[in-house]
């Protein structure tokens, strides 16, 4: 989502130039129309559009549910580790581009594990696109499986065991996503005692489409300590205090929330109120090519709508930093990078 106002030219740079943690990012949203026009050649899947412009129509929608059954439409086309590997290599160099220092990003596992496609092919696809860009660019990634939730929870612990397996291919955090109205947190609270036994990082897209309920579910009874959006949580002052109290993040993705009606307008959307309060959020994208976002979109949003200046950007950047699902060590480095980078950067707008 791109907005007409103008910044000024020094937060402009700043903006482009800083050093960018994303955090919220699904791998099937970030592939181009002419991308998945040849994937879905070279597998024989037909697709309801056979140019650039009918594959661009689809990723037009109205509502949460349209943009989920697009998205899983989309999603048939691939089928074999070297579909993913081109996702991810192009993706890595989109990532490259808004100067993003490391990335996570999620797979629909469910949509390919009930086609009975070899989810360690999908990863190993996925980890070796990322890995050639990093060559090529510098930024890493790390995996992360998101489960639908209306696949219910049996199903998911087939699935939550091929995700342990692939841990040692890259792949670090467990998620659900998908239908959250009628599938609350608590459905998958065993799953997710089992996922953190194992040592996997836990998520869930929790107070997008439905209220605090279902993030206090989220945080208390599934133990995440990232929420997907969680925008609903600015109702609930008891929550936003929890939050904070916890140091619970929350990934937000502003021009999502506002493309799937989970907000009216960006003007009404509570991202400021949630930073006032002191919460710890992240910008992201979630679904680029559907949102016709890119990270650094989001990062002007905030600024152009939200009045965030150049400290307050770098505080959002360095927060997705801290949040990192990665081994202490690498933790540290990458916020000490980032906090580096941005000092540098400073002079720019002072
Ligand atoms: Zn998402």
């Amino acid at each position: 989502m791109s907005t007409h106002l103008t910044l000024a030219p020094s937060l402009e740079s700043f903006i482009t130039a800083m050093p960018k943690v994303e955090l919220h990012l699904h791998l099937e949203g970030t592939m181009q129309p002419a991308t998945l026009l040849r994937i879905a050649e070279r597998n024989h899947v037909e697709l309801p559009a056979y140019n650039v412009e009918g594959v661009t129509q689809l990723f037009n929608y109205h509502h949460f549910h349209e943009f989920l059954s697009v998205f899983m439409v989309l999603a048939r086309a691939l089928k074999r580790g070297e579909d993913f590997e081109l996702l991810a290599y192009e993706l890595g160099h989109h990532l490259a581009d808004q100067n993003v220092r490391y990335a996570e990003v999620m797979v629909s596992a469910f949509q390919y594990y009930s086609r009975g496609i070899d989810l360690s092919e999908v990863v190993q696809g996925a980890m070796a696109g990322f890995t050639r860009a990093e060559r090529e660019r510098g930024t890493p990634v790390r995996l992360a499986f998101d489960y639908g939730r209306q696949f219910g929870a049996e199903t998911a612990w087939k699935v939550l065991e091929l995700a342990i397996q692939n841990m040692r291919y890259g792949l670090v955090a467990w998620s659900i996503g998908g239908d959250e109205v009628n599938y609350p947190p608590q459905l998958f609270a065993e799953v997710f005692a089992a996922a953190r036994q194992a040592g996997l990082r836990v998520m869930a897209h929790a107070g997008e489409v439905v209220g605090p309920a279902s993030v206090w579910g989220a945080v208390d009874v599934l133990g995440c300590q990232r929420i997907g959006h969680g925008i609903r949580s600015i109702d609930d002052p008891a929550l936003l205090a929890h939050l904070h109290a916890h140091n619970v993040v929350l990934d937000i993705s502003p021009s999502s929330n506002v493309c799937t009606g989970a907000v009216p307008t960006i003007e009404a959307h509570p991202l400021r109120r949630l930073y006032d309060a002191g919460i710890s959020i992240t910008l992201n994208t979630d679904d680029p090519t559907f949102f016709k976002t890119t990270l650094n979109d989001e990062y002007r949003l905030a600024a152009q709508v939200f009045g965030f200046d150049a400290g307050e950007l770098a505080q959002l950047a360095l927060n997705a930093a801290r949040a990192a699902f990665l081994p202490e060590a690498e933790r540290v480095a990458l916020l000490e990078r980032v906090e580096t980078e941005l000092a540098a950067l400073r002079d720019m707008v002072e």
